[in-house]
């Protein structure tokens, strides 16, 4: 394990807006410095640990958890059909997940790693 390469690889993903490497490597560098590991070289411990927070923030509302889960539909679009669980729609970048209660036909909404995109890039 070289945490300064981790850390790269969790840059490079986020600039690339790719949410679930960033997401995958985040917890491994997180588990990685839990266990006393020492921290990427050349970086600011603040600005890592900065990354590592906003990268693993909740995806989802403690209630969506709750909500046992049929399937997920996005605010803006139709995709959602290819998930089958919420660890899944975390995994690949889903965020701000909620129950649905209106929708008779989705247990679920959020926003998608596609259209997530779409508002970061709104944003820079
Ligand atoms: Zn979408």
């Amino acid at each position: 394990m070289d945490p300064t390469t981790c850390y790269i690889t969790i840059l490079e993903a986020n600039r690339e807006y790719d949410y679930g490497r960033a997401r995958e490597y985040a917890l491994i560098l997180k588990a990685w410095l839990e266990s006393g590991g020492f921290y990427p070289k050349g970086f600011e411990v603040n600005a890592i640990l900065d990354t590592l927070g906003r990268i693993l923030r909740p995806a989802c509302r403690p209630a969506a958890l709750r909500f046992p889960f049929v399937n997920i539909q996005c605010f803006h679009c139709d995709a959602g059909k290819d998930i089958e669980s919420l660890e899944q729609a975390i995994d690949e970048g889903w965020i701000k997940i909620d129950p649905e209660t209106e929708l008779p036909n989705f247990s679920h909404i959020g926003l998608c790693p596609e259209c997530r995109r779409r508002e970061d890039e709104d944003h820079n």
